[in-house]
């Protein structure tokens, strides 16, 4: 049977860096699943599509098409065709991806095709509720957190590489607050631990150190 590694934690925790390293070792698909509500949430805000309409956003998913391609396990997402990797981390997305990803036939649509996935190839997989709701029979689930500012630091220092001077670090701590507060306390899915995940606190360790570690809960 194909293994599945399940990669959940709060914002900004590492989740894909540590995922990509693990999948780069291993040999196996990466998978970022918080790219898929991105790239959803962009596909909204372009066709200004009312959050408060369910009709209209049901509409709305039956126009979208997402797919993966990777280039030396960075994971780029398809939306439509295009390429949208780099705009779904920008902050209007950022700040309008809880509300969409709070929304049940949004998940109910990302989920199956999630599972899809999954279905037949060895993956890692992040996100939110991998290891609780996606693949709850997950072989390794990890569990990330890490301190708020020093995940806010790690981001912001992100951002400011790839070009973004305008977003100070107020704002991207402001951003991860808010958006933990809303993944943990929706109806759908909200995010917790599964009982059966291992807890990874990366705060203090490099990562090599959470490699090595990881690597050593996946091989028997
Ligand atoms: O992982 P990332 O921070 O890019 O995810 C963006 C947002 O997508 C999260 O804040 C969360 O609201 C949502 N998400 C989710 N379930 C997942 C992955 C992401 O609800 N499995």
């Amino acid at each position: 049977k194909n293994l599945v590694v399940a990669i959940d934690g709060y914002s900004s925790c590492g989740k894909s860096t540590l995922a990509k390293a693990l999948a780069k070792k291993l040999g196996f698909i990466y998978i970022d699943s918080g790219a898929m509500y991105r790239a959803v949430t962009l596909f909204f805000i372009r066709n200004r599509v009312d959050m408060t309409n369910q009709e209209a956003i049901n509409d709305a998913l039956h126009h979208i098409e997402l797919n993966f391609h990777s280039r030396d396990y960075e994971s780029h997402i398809l939306l439509n065709g295009e390429e949208v990797s780099e705009e779904i981390r920008q902050m209007p997305v950022s700040e309008n991806v809880s509300e969409v990803s709070a929304n049940k036939q949004v998940r109910h649509d990302m989920v199956k095709q999630q599972q899809r996935m999954g279905k037949s190839k060895n993956i890692v997989m992040d996100g939110r509720d991998i290891g609780t709701a996606v693949f709850e029979d997950a072989q390794v689930k990890f569990f990330m957190t890490a301190d708020p500012k020093i995940r806010a630091e790690r981001r912001h220092k992100e951002l400011v590489s790839k070009g973004n001077t305008v977003t100070t670090l107020e704002e991207v701590f402001e951003n991860l607050a808010h958006r933990d507060y809303a993944d943990t306390t929706r109806k759908e899915s909200p995010l917790v631990r599964a009982e059966d995940a291992i807890i990874l606190d990366n705060t203090e360790l490099t990562q090599e150190e959470q490699l090595d570690f990881a690597l050593e809960k996946v091989k028997p």
